[in-house]
C-alpha cells in the first residue's frame, strides 16, 4: 500500500491523491468544500481530471436520504466528463489525454448474468459512483463534485469528438436513463410519445425521442416552458393542469416517459395511453398513486420502470448523440453555486441541467 498522499489534482500511478470535493455531511446539511482521498491506481484503473459534472435530481434525493440508503460524508455527482491523466499498468482502452466519461456506476462483479448481458446496473454487486462501497477495500465511493476521480476502465466511456465536452456530462445519467427505455420499447417514426416533466431527464427525453423520429409531446406543469419544449424538438405541448386539454388528449400516446421526481397521481397520465400503450416510470422512486386495475386491464396498458442503462448501452447512447447532434442544454455554474442550484432544481426551475464547471473550482472553496 502506498502511503504518500499527492496533492490534487494530479492523480497518476504511485499513491493515493487528495481531491478537492464538494459534499454534504448529513441529510440536512448544505454542500460544503471538503478534501477527499482517491485511491492509488490499481492496474485496471483510469484517473480522470473532471472538467464538468452534471447535477441530477438524484443527487438531491441522495443528499437528503430520501431513499434511506445514504452514507455521509457524501460527495454526489454521477454525470462526469473529463480528461484521462493516468492509467494503470493493465489499462488497454484509454491513454493519457483521452476524453472520458463516468456515469452512475463504477464497478460490478462482471461475472453474473446481468454483467454478461451488459446490464451491470442489475448486478447484485454493483457499486454506485457515490455512496457505494468499493468491492476491494470496502471504502465509500465519492462522486463527481470533485476535481478528479479514479475508476476501473470497464466503467469509463468514450466521449465522441463531435460532442461538446462542456455540455456532454448530463448524457451520463439523464441521457442514458431516457435513451434506454425509448430504445427498449421501440420508439421510432410511427410512435406518439409523451414526455412528462421538463427537467434534466425530460429535456433529454424530448431530444432523443425526436432524434429517433417520434412525434413528441411535452407534458408539463409549467406553461412557461412551452416555447422551450418546442425548441428542444417537441411537436406539441400538453399542460397537465389543464383538464380540458388532458381530456382531449385521452388515449393519444403509444408511449409515455414519466420523469416526475416525486410521488404523484399517475391516473391522469395513464388515461393518455392508447390501448397497449406503455408508461415507463423513471422519476418517482416512490409509491405510485392512482393505479386503477381497470385503467390497465380495460386497455391492455402497461406500466413499466427503467433504471439508467448498462455500460454498452451508455456508449451506444453517446455515439447516437454524436451522430444525431443531440446535446444537452446546460446552465454552467461554479462549485460555490451548487446549493442555489439544488434549491432551484427542487422548485422545478432548471433549464435544463445544471453543470458544474470544475475550472471554476479555484476561489470557490
Ligand atoms: P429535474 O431536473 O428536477 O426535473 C423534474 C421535472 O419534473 C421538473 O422540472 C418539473 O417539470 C416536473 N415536476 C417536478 N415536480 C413535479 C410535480 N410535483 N408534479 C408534476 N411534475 C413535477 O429532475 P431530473 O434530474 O430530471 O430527475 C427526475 C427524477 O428521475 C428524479 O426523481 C431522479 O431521482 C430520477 N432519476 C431516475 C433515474 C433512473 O434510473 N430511473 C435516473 C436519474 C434520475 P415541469 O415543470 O415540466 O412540470
Ligand atoms: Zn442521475
Amino acid at each position: 500500500m502506498a502511503t504518500t498522499v499527492q496533492p490534487s489534482p494530479t492523480a497518476t500511478v504511485g499513491g493515493p491523491t487528495q481531491s478537492q470535493a464538494y459534499g454534504v455531511v448529513g441529510s440536512d446539511a448544505p454542500i460544503e468544500p471538503m478534501t477527499i482521498e482517491r485511491r492509488a491506481l490499481r492496474p485496471e484503473d483510469v484517473a480522470i481530471r473532471i472538467t464538468h459534472c452534471g447535477i441530477c435530481h438524484s443527487d438531491l434525493h441522495m443528499a437528503r436520504n430520501d431513499w434511506g440508503m445514504s452514507v455521509y460524508p457524501m460527495v454526489p455527482g454521477h454525470e462526469i466528463v473529463g480528461v484521462v491523466t493516468g492509467v494503470g499498468s493493465a489499462v488497454t482502452t484509454f491513454k493519457v489525454g483521452d476524453r472520458a466519461a463516468v456515469g452512475c456506476l463504477v464497478d460490478s462483479d462482471l461475472t453474473c448474468e446481468h454483467c454478461k448481458a451488459g446490464h451491470e446496473q442489475f448486478c447484485p454487486n454493483w457499486v454506485m459512483t457515490y455512496a457505494g462501497k468499493d468491492l476491494q477495500d470496502g471504502s465509500i465511493t465519492y462522486g463527481g463534485y470533485s476535481d478528479h476521480i479514479v475508476v476501473r476502465q470497464e466503467f469509463v466511456c468514450r466521449v465522441p469528438e463531435s460532442l461538446d465536452i462542456s455540455r456532454a456530462a448530463p448524457l451520463l445519467c439523464a441521457g442514458i436513463t431516457t435513451y434506454s427505455p425509448l430504445r427498449k420499447f421501440g420508439v421510432g417514426p410511427n410512435s406518439k410519445v409523451g414526455i412528462a416533466g421538463l427537467g434534466g431527464l425530460g429535456h433529454m427525453g424530448v431530444k432523443l425521442a425526436a432524434a429517433m423520429g417520434a412525434h413528441v409531446t411535452m407534458i408539463t406543469t409549467s406553461p412557461e416552458k412551452g416555447q422551450d419544449a418546442r425548441e428542444l424538438g417537441a411537436h406539441h405541448v400538453l399542460i397537465s393542469t389543464d383538464q380540458a386539454a388532458m381530456d382531449a388528449a385521452a388515449e393519444h400516446f403509444d408511449f409515455i416517459l414519466n420523469t416526475i421526481p416525486v410521488t404523484h397521481d399517475v391516473s391522469p397520465y395513464l388515461n393518455l395511453l392508447k390501448p397497449n400503450g406503455v408508461m415507463v416510470i423513471v422519476g418517482a422512486i416512490d409509491m405510485l398513486q392512482g393505479v386503477h386495475g381497470g385503467a390497465l386491464a380495460m386497455r391492455n396498458r402497461v406500466i413499466a420502470g427503467s433504471l439508467i442503462g448498462g455500460l454498452p448501452e451508455t456508449q451506444e447512447m453517446l455515439d447516437f448523440c454524436a451522430e444525431h447532434d443531440v446535446q444537452p442544454e446546460v446552465e454552467h455554474i461554479g462549485p460555490a453555486e451548487i446549493n442555489e442550484a439544488w434549491d432551484r432544481m427542487a422548485k422545478g426551475d432548471v433549464r435544463y441541467r445544471f453543470v458544474i464547471d470544475m475550472a471554476k473550482i479555484e476561489g470557490s472553496a
